[in-house]
């Protein structure tokens, strides 16, 4: 099982992976021409985790395996260059936090008994972030079986990760990004059980661990997570999957829980008394500055001032013609932004619709002028985040306007000040998943702000469950509101949601499964539906999608679009 092997077919030769045995023989057989690799590419479990993905995304059984394993590079597969397997040492020894948690006792007793599975939500401590999970880990590695870490991102590296690294050295494998080569390298090896613990992206929830204990998820409301190209995952789910499959416990973590995970109802380890900052939230001044804001920033020697929107400001009118503006090309939205106009929408510079001048009146806002006006008033340098340099917190002394990129794991901040202009925004994001991706960034933005310091929040809605998770550092209020507000779109937390194309008959088709919700719309001569459907009923649908993509009436569909 596991092997890939080479058959003929039309003619031609092509790859298979061998399944395992099986007594129902089809008619039509092909050949196998020969072994094409000695690795054994996943075992009975990983595939059952793969068939799990393909069941639950509705994706091929070959595309998802393709997906859970490494792209072969030939040289390195050579036995005598295989790592030693070695047992699984001892954990080095880790300051611990976990056992204050509520519930956090109960978490490591069932980390450390083998016959114990389920999952648990950890709602960590800023300054404990990384701490925690180095500590659930230990605590397995300490039984002699190993463990799984998922972060979202790879560089720059995770606090997470590098939390794990320091404690594990050259027994955590880290598969953040690197060279083909060395991917597969490294994957060779962790199958071989040369490391404890193996740390990384989201590809890494099908890591081939031998002896595996347990699976942390860091950062698990994080939308990187999720795979944005056929055949769509969440690592999440992935892992929840993998863990019963493997009988480990599997263990969420975040700052802000996602509202997927609040919903499962999990056990939640959490401090029994938080540090959170007092957030003291103020109307928005005159382009966002708000006078207790201004009083802060020029106080402050260390900061963070969030601002949703890139750019220096939007183009309201013609300065020729008058007529409000808009581009020439396609009437979409103009940004002005490093000094020239550009449209939203298609990336035309901008010319206007009714004269084609290119002069525009500006509606200012924006990280660009948040950092013109910042600089004005804080006593420090002010450095704008851009592209070009890799993210990181603001050093003592400095002053950084960044974006919803910029927040990212970079463990305790130690900040004077974290600002939060433009939380209204927010609301006006399209997508469903907006204001939750909005929460999430707040309350890890404000993490960093030290004890003592402070977090100011731009907001005319400080009723708003959304603010008031802010407040408290906890987004159980926004995640009650968000259940009642995702319901009433029709595409409840926790259920299944895919995007299918296909012909006129799809929309016929798909009703007849009996969907919680069916939005109906075409786009280039092809019928788009929105489908959401309760997770139980996924497999009818996955058997009806393909009875369907074989009449031509399903040409696509895409698992857990972002909605
Ligand atoms: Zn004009
Ligand atoms: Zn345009």
């Amino acid at each position: 099982m596991g092997s890939l092997v080479q058959v003929p077919f039309h003619g031609r030769a092509a790859r298979g992976w061998v399944l395992g045995a099986t007594d129902e023989i089809p008619r039509r057989m092909l050949p196998v021409r020969k072994l094409v690799s000695p690795t054994r590419w996943f075992d009975e479990r990983g595939l059952a985790v793969c068939r799990w993905v393909s069941e639950r995304y509705v994706a091929p059984l070959a595309a998802v395996l393709e997906r859970a394993t490494p792209p072969r590079v030939a040289g390195e597969e050579d036995p005598a260059r295989l790592a030693e397997p070695r047992d699984v040492a001892t954990a080095p020894p880790v300051p611990g936090v976990l056992s204050d948690y509520r519930d956090g006792a109960g978490m490591l007793a069932a980390v450390a008994d083998p016959r114990q599975a389920g999952a648990w939500v950890l709602r960590p401590a800023p300054e404990h972030e990384g701490e925690a999970v180095v500590e659930a880990v230990s605590r397995c590695v300490d039984t002699g079986r190993r463990a799984l870490v998922i972060v979202p991102e790879a560089a720059p590296v995770p606090g997470t990760a590098r939390a794990i690294v320091d404690a594990f050295g050259d027994r955590a494998a880290v598969v953040l990004g690197g060279s083909k080569r060395a991917r597969f390298r490294t994957w060779l090896d962790v199958q071989a059980g040369r490391y404890d613990v193996v740390v990384g992206t989201r590809p890494t929830v099908f890591a081939p661990v031998p002896g595996l204990g347990l699976i942390v998820v860091a950062r698990e409301s994080h939308p990187a997570l999720r795979e944005d190209r056929a055949p769509y995952y969440h690592a999440r789910d992935v892992a929840l999957a993998r863990g019963d499959v493997e009988s480990v416990v599997v263990v969420l973590s975040a700052m802000a829980p996602s509202s997927e995970a609040a919903a499962l109802s999990l056990p939640t380890v959490a401090p029994r008394r938080r540090r959170w900052v007092p957030v003291e939230i103020v109307a928005p001044g005159p382009e966002g500055r708000a006078p207790r804001l201004v009083r802060a920033l020029r106080e402050a020697s260390r900061a963070f001032l969030f601002s949703p929107l890139s750019g220096y400001g939007i183009a309201a009118v013609c300065r020729s013609c008058g007529s409000p503006a808009a581009c020439m090309a396609c009437g979409g939205v103009l940004r002005s932004s490093e000094g020239s106009v550009r449209c939203v929408v298609c990336g035309s510079l901008g010319r206007c619709r009714e004269c084609g001048a290119s002069d525009f009146g500006l509606r200012r806002g924006g990280r660009e002028r948040v950092e013109e006006w910042a600089a004005r008033i804080a006593g420090v340098p002010v450095r704008r985040a851009t592209d070009a340099d890799a993210p990181r917190l603001p050093v003592p002394g400095e002053v950084v306007v960044g974006g919803p990129d910029d927040v990212r794991d970079f463990g305790a901040g130690g900040l004077d000040l974290v600002a939060i202009l433009d939380a209204d925004l927010a609301e006006r994001r399209p997508g469903l998943t907006a204001r939750e991706r909005a929460v999430t960034t707040w309350i890890e933005a404000i993490s960093w702000a030290r004890p003592g310091g402070r977090a100011i929040v731009q907001s005319s809605h400080a009723n708003d469950p959304a603010i008031q998770s802010l407040v408290l550092g906890d987004p159980a209020r926004f995640h009650r509101d968000e259940r009642r507000r995702r319901a009433h779109a029709g595409f409840p937390v926790g259920s299944a949601v895919f995007r299918v194309v296909g012909g006129s008959e799809l929309a016929e088709s798909l009703e007849a499964l009996d969907p919680i919700t069916l939005l109906v719309s075409s786009a280039e001569g092809q019928t788009v539906c929105l489908l959401a459907l309760d997770p139980d009923d996924v497999p009818a649908f996955g058997r009806a999608a393909r009875e369907l993509a074989g009449r031509d009436v399903v040409s696509r569909v895409e698992a857990e679009p972002h909605l």
